[in-house]
């Protein structure tokens, strides 16, 4: 019998309900493999086998009973330690929420679950989602499965969601949430070779998810391919009355909606993407990926989006001013740590517990946060970057006008090796040059594995969307998909 833990949702799901195996040995499979990598790859936070193992005896007695199953039924995931999960620590991967179990469910995780998937357990990510390496958890970084041949360097997963690119590529899990503030679904999947959406703005709820930067933060699929992450998301979007910034719109079936054809379509190159500096490599991926959408029917236009050069400085004012906001409530009474030094007074608790328990990336954004919206400099800083915000939103629109969709390379480069850039937080955020400008549009976008580099590392290509047209974005990364024929994975050494 094929290994059950090389499959994908889709086949899972399929080979459950069909009876070619049953949902607890799925469950049993990816529990094993979750359990014999933890040491090497520190994916997990904290594992939860047993949560896996009940959602599938739950399965096999509604396929046993004839009973309907779900889009996702039998089919173990990873949860980014981002959602709130009942009775399941959770830590957005911060010292100060360590021990924090939460009473209820955060929307999104319990769409999931009533879609019949299970959890495997809590996924490692940077610190409240600050970070592209996930070097700044603070239960130690995510080791990627990816090596570079002939080199025992450690490399970055990708981040915020680095454990869930991590799990998914090393065969932990066949998919998992991610969020994504400003790149953090999309640059993990290009530097691991998997598949990773952010939906439009809104579509999921934000619920009982961690926030960091309300404005930005969207939650989203990832998986193998892209008829997963399709699946998936559809289990996790929908209108939920608990976010007011939530869509009351009906999810479309994106399952369905499927396509490979590009014919009638128009796809944008924006022109303002070939950054200086950009690695040969990463150009050659992006030109092979507008030959496949042509061979796929689409027409390719050059666009201009003229205010991209603004995009990382606007986004690294407006989502540290939201963090600096949200993480406020981190004092010491409400959640997780409390440091009460002898003889304390109240002022003297919050300040003990918030420097012991946010660690240096999260202090460094609270800082920023707290300058850009100070009384003297809210306008130089944080009005304006709203107005740039709005003009970069316009050149999208403007855009669209003429094209049905964008492509982009996801990141400037393939996966980095732990340590390179830790110190360096500009060269850190340059990162997310290509993915911020459609977090700051509220834009559905999505990466999907193209090829590798010449050191055998996966690179990413990058869709973008109209608002609310997961469809489009879906189905242009699909016909990119069946071109690629993307299966390297990495070589097993955990
Ligand atoms: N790397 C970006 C940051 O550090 C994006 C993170 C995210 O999308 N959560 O803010």
């Amino acid at each position: 019998m094929t290994d059950i833990t090389e499959l994908g949702v889709a086949a899972i799901r399929d080979g459950v309900a069909g009876g070619t195996f049953s949902a607890i040995e799925v469950a049993e499979a990816f529990n094993a493999n979750v359990a014999a990598a933890q040491d090497a790859l520190n994916a997990f936070i904290v594992a939860t086998p047993e949560k896996a193992l009940a959602a599938a005896k739950t399965t096999d007695a509604r396929r046993a009973a004839g009973e309907p199953l779900g889009p996702m039924a039998g089919v173990p995931i990873g949860m980014k330690d981002l959602f709130a999960t009942a009775g399941v620590q959770t830590t957005a991967a911060s010292h100060i929420l360590e021990g924090f179990v939460p009473q209820y469910e955060s929307t999104v995780s319990q769409k999931l679950w009533d879609a019949g998937a299970g959890m495997l357990g809590k996924l490692n990510l940077d610190q409240f989602a600050m970070g592209s390496s996930n070097e700044t958890s603070h239960f130690g970084n995510v080791i990627s499965p990816w090596k570079r041949p002939g080199s025992n360097a450690q490399l970055a997963p990708g981040g915020s969601s680095g454990g869930s690119s991590a799990a998914i590529a090393a065969r932990l899990a066949p998919a998992a949430t991610g969020t994504d503030t400003g790149g953090s679904i999309r640059q993990p999947a290009a530097f691991t070779g998997i598949s990773g959406i952010k939906p439009t703005y809104g579509r999921c709820s934000r619920w009982g998810v961690v926030a960091f930067a309300s404005s930005l933060d969207q939650a989203g699929a990832m998986a193998r391919d892209v008829t997963d992450c399709a699946i998936m998301l559809e289990a996790m979007a929908g209108f939920d009355p608990k976010d007011s910034t939530s869509l009351d719109l009906p999810v479309p079936a994106w399952t369905a909606g499927l396509s490979a054809n590009m014919k009638g379509k128009t796809v944008g190159i924006p022109k303002e993407y070939r950054v200086d500096g950009m690695p040969p490599e990463i150009d050659a991926i992006w030109e092979q990926g507008i030959a496949w959408l042509k061979d796929a029917g689409a027409n390719v236009v050059e666009v201009s989006l003229p205010h991209t050069r603004y995009a990382l400085p606007t986004y690294y004012i407006i989502a540290p001013a939201e963090a600096s906001s949200n993480l406020a409530r981190y004092d010491g009474v409400r959640y997780g740590l409390r440091d009460l030094p002898d003889g304390a007074n109240l002022q003297d608790m919050y300040a003990a517990t918030r420097a012991a328990g946010f660690g240096a990336e999260v202090k460094r954004r609270i800082m920023i946060g707290t300058y850009v919206l100070s009384a003297g400099f809210y306008d130089a800083y944080y009005t304006q970057a709203q107005k740039v915000r709005t003009l970069i939103s316009q050149d999208f629109a403007k855009a669209f006008e003429q094209v049905d969709v964008l492509l982009t390379p996801t990141a400037p480069s393939a996966a980095f090796a732990l340590g390179e850039n830790v110190d360096d937080p500009l060269a850190m955020y340059l990162n997310d040059v290509f993915t911020v400008p459609a977090s700051l549009a509220g834009l559905p976008a999505m990466s999907v594995p193209a090829g590798l580099d010449a050191q055998g590392l996966p690179l990413g290509l990058q869709i973008i969307g109209r608002p609310l047209d997961e469809q489009g974005v879906l189905n242009a990364g699909l016909a990119i998909e069946r071109r690629a024929g993307f299966t390297a994975k990495p070589e097993k050494w955990w």
